[in-house]
């Protein structure tokens, strides 16, 4: 079987690779094997180009152009992604504003609130995602944060942890508790906060890889308009699925692409390192990449089904797989790389410390937007109809 996209289809990605080949700063093009490392927790470059994909319709290309898309048809989207993802350009450095914050806006605000939309998606306003606490993390439903209603204003108090970009953000996307005598999912609402209102409180937390990008956040008799309510009081766990399924929307495709690209830069650095005839290495390649060929195989499936409006069940399966074969590849190039793989410094190790940093990288994409043991549990019972245990 041979697939192939349409003529318009190709025409659509050649326009992309051109516009990338024109614009795409050199920066961006280090690969997405992981991002940080820069002292800049969101670079200037990465903002430049943010903002420039979004000005020529090419940050959402499914969405009109006043919220820096060209309106593209499904398949379009898909073929966007792969390419960047083949490529190994992101978008932006900082995914809560425009994948995200925008889209609930956009599905969930009051027209004030939608107005917000285009500026997250730019990333001229620059946003956190406020969801897990310290004992609401899988559970997420059992968030304590505490928003009371007193006149106009609610007063916050409460706890965020692992929120990312808290410490360079101007407002959070923070879903708190308003009603705690109804059953858990029943009282929780999502209010927009401004991060310089007094009582906030942002601590930086320092990862394993090196870097920052998350933080804590406390809350302390923070005030908080009643207007800064996004969608109704108390219907807050509607925004949060919706939230969770933007997403995760079109991430196996980033998944995939990305085990692809890795696979390929496995293959250079065994043959750099004169390890391409040594049958243990060809074997462990071989089926890295008889893997991400049947994943890709099985993305383009759900899709075919998504596309024609049915529900792609595959999909569940992708973050999982995905993220537990990116874990195991770049475990694979610290392998190669001998007593090197040890070092983690970028600037003392070849490709930066590509193996090592995005090893680290892949133990938290096992944890964030749902946990491996989580999808597990997911894909149990959503997809294989397995009772809950
Ligand atoms: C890269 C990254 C970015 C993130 N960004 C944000 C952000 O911007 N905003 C935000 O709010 N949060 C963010 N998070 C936090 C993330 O959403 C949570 O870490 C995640 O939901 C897991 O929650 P937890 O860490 O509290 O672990 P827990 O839920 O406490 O889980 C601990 C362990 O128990 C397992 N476990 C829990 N429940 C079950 C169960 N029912 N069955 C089987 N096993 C179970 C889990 O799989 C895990 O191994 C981010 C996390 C990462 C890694």
């Amino acid at each position: 079987m041979r697939l192939a996209w349409d003529p318009t289809d190709e025409a659509f990605r050649e326009e992309l690779r051109a516009f990338i080949n024109a614009h795409c700063p050199p920066q961006a093009r280090v690969g997405k094997d992981f991002l940080g490392g820069d002292d800049e927790i969101i670079p200037d470059w990465a903002r430049e180009w943010q903002a420039t994909l979004f000005d020529h319709g090419w940050m959402i290309p499914g969405y009109p152009p006043e919220l820096g898309g060209r309106n593209a048809t499904p398949v379009q989207t898909l073929i966007y992604l792969e390419e960047l993802a083949r490529q190994g350009i992101p978008r932006s450095v900082h995914f809560g504003g425009y994948a995200i914050v925008g889209p609930s806006l956009l599905e969930f605000g009051n027209d004030e609130q939608k107005a917000m939309a285009p500026a997250a998606i730019r990333g001229d306003t620059v946003w956190c995602v406020g969801m897990s606490e310290p004992d609401a993390g899988s559970d997420l439903a059992n968030l304590q944060t505490r928003a009371v209603l007193d006149g106009d204003s609610f007063i916050v108090n409460g706890q965020k942890v692992w929120t990312s970009y808290a410490t360079v953000a101007q407002k959070c996307f923070c879903y708190v508790r308003t009603n705690p005598n109804v059953p858990k999912h029943k009282g929780i609402s999502v209010l927009i906060i401004d991060l310089d209102t007094p009582g906030v409180d942002v601590r930086p937390l320092r990862q394993i890889s090196g870097g920052s990008e998350f933080a804590e956040v406390f809350f302390t008799d923070v005030v908080v308009p009643a207007s800064n309510l996004v969608g109704e009081l108390d219907n807050g766990w509607r925004i949060t699925m919706g939230s969770l399924a933007h997403e995760r929307g079109g991430l196996w495709v980033e998944g995939v692409f990305g085990c692809q690209r890795a696979v390929e830069g496995l293959v250079a650095l065994a043959e750099r390192r004169g390890l391409a005839g040594d049958p243990a290495v060809r074997r462990r390649l071989a089926a890295a990449y008889e893997r991400v060929a049947s994943l890709k195989a099985l993305g383009y499936k759900g899709f075919a089904g998504f596309a024609q409006g049915s529900s792609a069940p595959e999909h569940s399966y992708m973050k999982l797989a995905t993220a537990e074969l990116r874990r195991e590849l770049f475990e694979l190039g610290m392998d190669l790389l001998g007593p090197y793989g040890a070092v983690v410094e970028p600037a003392f190790t070849e490709e930066r410390a590509r193996w090592q940093q995005g090893f680290f990288v892949g133990l938290a994409a096992n944890i964030g937007g749902g946990t491996s043991e989580i999808q597990r549990n997911t894909v149990a019972t959503r997809v294989l109809g397995l009772p809950k245990s």
